[in-house]
């Protein structure tokens, strides 16, 4: 590529930062960072009723955990800035002044009113609802008569009626469009404000976008756009629509089919380099079979050439696989690391250092094989922290009803108490003996054992936990359990 690559993520702030325009910021990031070129951040507020301030604090909070770190845009500056659009209107107001004085922009005096009748008619005799044209036909003098004498107004770009617009997709290949189809769309509403496609056309060019990376459903917006820049006199960018994401029902992927926000999937408990690696094959794949790829590698390999026309099917349960991967991944001490804020939080931890790292590390190598994402830490572990074990209703009816633990606890007591170092495998090696000197099943040891030092039937390997915990409260707990047992 000889040219400098410059992309941008122009989101609307109407809400939170979802699967969909993650992926959009992504594809656009990894683009910008093979090609060594610039990736842009923009926002495009310019819809005042639906943007907030809090959307924009909410996107740029989840693109800077996903680690999606733009080179210009909203608040890193940059030299083609401002890069908010509600603070680059007199930029707008030219670019529609100069359309109104070469002749392709015309006043538009129709009310809101007027138009939803005008379109519900239309609808009802099975016409398509588009605008019909009518202030086109407006003279000059007319409509200077009109403006001047205060009646509000819209500006509306007048299509070409006849011949076609090609799109020329790195994606999808050369998509025509006839242009008698494209309605004489409004570039300037009546409260002075631009529209998202004449605002984004004029920041497209204005900000040297070389390529535009975005959502399919907004390949029908591209014909549209290529007609302003024309009409403007800029050089059209290149452009790469990525599939639709659908869910597994094969319908596009809404809050129907669950978490869709990427606060949601930091919430409960993912890694933003799993959601990365995960978001990356939404359309783009390596190879055929890859699904393990680093950032780096992304960056090294990613080409739009790779990304599939298909629509891609968002499947929760390979996304939960793969945190899982990345979250054994870590290693011990980063794992760690990670859980300690949780564990803090959930009132299980005080001080990391009172409590020993070494002992932390160690609980989170026992737990990492069974984990998919870093809340189901929370569960698993809980009886590390707590002075008590905190018996599970279930647990509690099995060591009430099944005949003979409180025998078996109290053997495993005697065992264990007389153990000088207590490790897992002495540990493993006393309990193992209490089957054959009770006559009673080796399961049935381990569950009386499990319960009384967890609370669960289910929890991370037996003779480690206990060595974790240690000799006191081992004992400690089998001695309580003993007094619930039949
Ligand atoms: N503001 C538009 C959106 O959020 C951006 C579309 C585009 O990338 O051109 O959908």
């Amino acid at each position: 590529m000889t040219e400098k690559v410059r992309v941008r993520f122009a989101p609307s702030p109407t809400g939170v930062l979802h699967i969909g325009g993650a992926r959009t910021a992504l594809h656009n990031y990894l683009f910008a960072r093979k090609h060594k070129g610039k990736f842009i951040l923009r926002i495009e507020d310019t819809d005042q009723s639906r943007s907030t301030e809090e959307s924009i604090e909410a996107i740029i909070s989840s693109m800077k955990w996903l680690g999606l770190d733009w080179d210009e845009g909203v608040e890193v500056g940059g030299s083609f800035g401002p890069y908010r659009q509600t603070e680059r209107l007199p930029i707008y107001k030219e670019a529609a002044e100069e359309l109104l004085a070469k002749g392709p922009a015309y006043p538009c005096f129709c009310t809101p009113a007027e138009l939803e009748e005008r379109r519900s008619i239309a609808q009802r005799e099975g016409r398509p609802p588009t605008y019909d044209g009518r202030c086109r036909s407006l003279s000059k003098k007319e409509a200077d008569k009109l403006m001047a004498g205060g009646k509000e107004f819209a500006l509306r770009f007048a299509m070409p009626k006849e011949g076609e617009t090609i799109v020329a997709d790195i994606i999808r290949g050369e998509v025509s469009f006839q242009n008698a189809v494209l309605e004489d769309m409004v570039i300037v509403r009546q409260n002075g404000l631009p529209t998202y496609n004449f605002a984004a056309a004029i920041d497209d060019a204005k900000m040297e976008i070389t390529h535009i990376i975005r959502g399919i459903d907004h390949l029908s917006n591209a014909p549209k756009q290529i007609l302003l820049y024309r009409a403007l006199g800029f050089k059209a960018p290149k452009f790469a629509h990525l599939p639709m994401i659908f869910g597994s029902d094969k319908k596009p992927l809404s809050k129907r089919h669950g978490s869709s926000s990427v606060e949601e999937y930091r919430e409960a408990g993912y890694l933003p380099e799993a959601i990365i690696n995960y978001l990356a094959l939404l359309g783009w794949s390596l190879d055929d079979k890859t699904t393990i790829i680093s950032a780096n590698d992304l960056i090294e390999n990613f080409s739009l050439e790779r990304v599939s026309k298909r629509p891609a099917v968002f499947d929760e349960e390979k996304l939960s696989w793969m945190n899982g991967v990345y979250i054994r991944d870590l290693g011990p001490i980063e794992l760690t690391s990670r859980l300690i804020p949780l564990w803090k939080e959930a009132g299980l931890l005080g001080d990391e250092n009172d409590f020993g790292l070494s002992k932390l590390e160690a609980i989170t190598t026992l737990i990492a094989e069974r984990m998919k994402t870093l809340n189901e830490a929370l569960d698993l572990t809980r009886f590390f922290f707590s002075d008590e074990t905190q018996i599970g209703e279930e647990a509690l009816d099995k060591l009430k009803g099944a005949e003979g633990l409180r025998e078996i606890l109290r053997a495993a007591h005697a065992k264990l108490e007389d153990l000088a170092d207590f490790n897992s495998s002495e540990i493993e090696a006393a309990l193992r003996a209490i089957p054959g000197e009770l006559g009673v099943k080796p399961k049935l040891v381990f569950l009386a054992v499990r319960i009384a030092a967890t609370g669960s039937e289910v929890s991370p390997p037996l003779f480690e936990s206990l060595e974790i915990l240690g000799k006191e409260i081992s004992l400690k707990r089998l001695k309580a359990a003993e007094g619930l047992a039949s």
